[in-house]
């Protein structure tokens, strides 16, 4: 039976502030409820694996090798993110592969939906800086972006207008706090959550004017696929790898594959400036899946591994409905 846990008196303390604590404040506050977010880190959010991210809103894309809970939670998010901040842009995007890569590139397009094929022409039209580098594209249009380091501030500007309060450099447990406490720590909440387990995503930003991009480009390879995202003001970044491994920075490795592999997309990105190399850690449950845990007045959610921009709207929806009605949502939800 379903068991309402609303109460409306009772303060909403979101421990986290990245993507997934931000989206959760937001919806809580906007709500009417009195919501307190803690981060531990400061405003700068650079200790959140979200600050490192890319950013896309690409449900179909992300269609090809994940769950359809994903691609359910990514449409949901698409149209929040619509509503709570319209001028996300929603570009689509594009996927290309070298002549090469003929076979996995038709695979993509088989495991995919929702995308027109372009020919050279198409491409060009598209993106007049990639005239002449592919024969053909796979075009998204349904897809977006965001710039994580100009969003998670836009977020957290949110939640204060909506009467939400933030908390930076409050390192808390969530037994100290009153009320309803979401835990969206990521992978700081292995204490409670052991099976939580960090992936390692390494990135590069570079810069140049050389080359304009509307919208995200990924590069279908076998061994070194690589996305290039736009950024303002001439920036670009490159990513991102997927390893098994907790440990920081950027590998010669993984920098020379990602580097070569933007210089095959353009030539131009040869001459680009190197801004900055980094890397974060995708917080990631053994199946890849999120997870809302919910514990009497504790839930958790966490999970989110390599698509927390995507889907942490919908997650806070689900949370959101959980609280006040009591819904359930038997393919995230785990009740104690
Ligand atoms: C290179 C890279 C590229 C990516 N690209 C994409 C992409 O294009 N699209 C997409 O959807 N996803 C992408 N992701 C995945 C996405 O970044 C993650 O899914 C997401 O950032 C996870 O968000 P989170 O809020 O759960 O965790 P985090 O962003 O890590 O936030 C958790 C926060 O909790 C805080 N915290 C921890 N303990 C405490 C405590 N005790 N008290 C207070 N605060 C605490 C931390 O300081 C942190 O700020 C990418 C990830 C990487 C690494």
């Amino acid at each position: 039976m379903l068991q309402t846990t609303k109460r409306p008196d009772s303060p909403v303390s979101i421990i986290g502030a990245g993507i997934a604590g931000a989206w959760q404040a937001l919806l809580f506050a906007q709500a009417g409820h009195a919501v307190t977010l803690h981060e531990r880190g400061d405003e700068a959010m650079t200790d959140a694996t979200s600050h490192w991210a890319g950013g896309m809103l690409a449900p179909y894309c992300e269609a090809e090798i994940a769950e359809p809970i994903i691609s359910r939670l990514g449409l949901r998010s698409l149209d929040l993110w619509r509503r709570e901040l319209p001028d996300t842009p929603f570009n689509g995007s594009l996927v290309v592969a070298h002549p090469r890569e003929r076979n996995d590139f038709e695979r993509f397009a088989r495991m995919t939906e929702h995308h027109r094929r372009l020919d050279a022409a198409g491409l060009a039209a598209l993106e007049p800086s990639l005239e002449g580098r592919f024969r053909d594209a796979l075009f998204f249009p349904a897809e977006g972006h965001v710039e994580p380091r100009r969003v998670l501030p836009k977020l957290h500007e949110r939640i204060k207008a909506a009467g939400g309060t933030i908390k930076f450099c409050s390192d808390v447990t969530a037994n100290e706090l009153d009320g309803i406490v979401i835990d969206c720590r990521g992978l700081g909440a292995r204490d409670e959550q052991p099976e939580l387990r960090g992936v390692k995503g390494e990135m590069i930003l570079i810069e140049t004017d050389e080359v304009q991009l509307a919208r995200p480009v990924r590069l279908i390879h076998p061994r070194w696929p690589l996305y290039v995202i736009p950024r303002e003001n001439d920036l670009f970044m490159l990513g991102a790898t997927s390893i098994e491994a907790e440990d920081t920075g950027v590998s010669v490795r993984s920098a020379l594959e990602l580097l070569g592999a933007a210089y095959t997309v353009h030539p131009a990105f040869g001459e680009a400036r190197i801004v900055e190399f980094g890397s974060g850690l995708r917080p990631a449950f053994p199946d890849n899946l999120p997870r809302i845990g919910i514990r009497d007045r504790k839930i958790s959610v966490n999970g989110l591994y390599r698509h927390g921009f995507l889907i942490a709207p919908a997650l806070a929806e689900l949370t959101l409905a959980y609280v006040e009605r009591g819904q359930i949502d038997n393919e995230v939800m785990q009740c104690a």
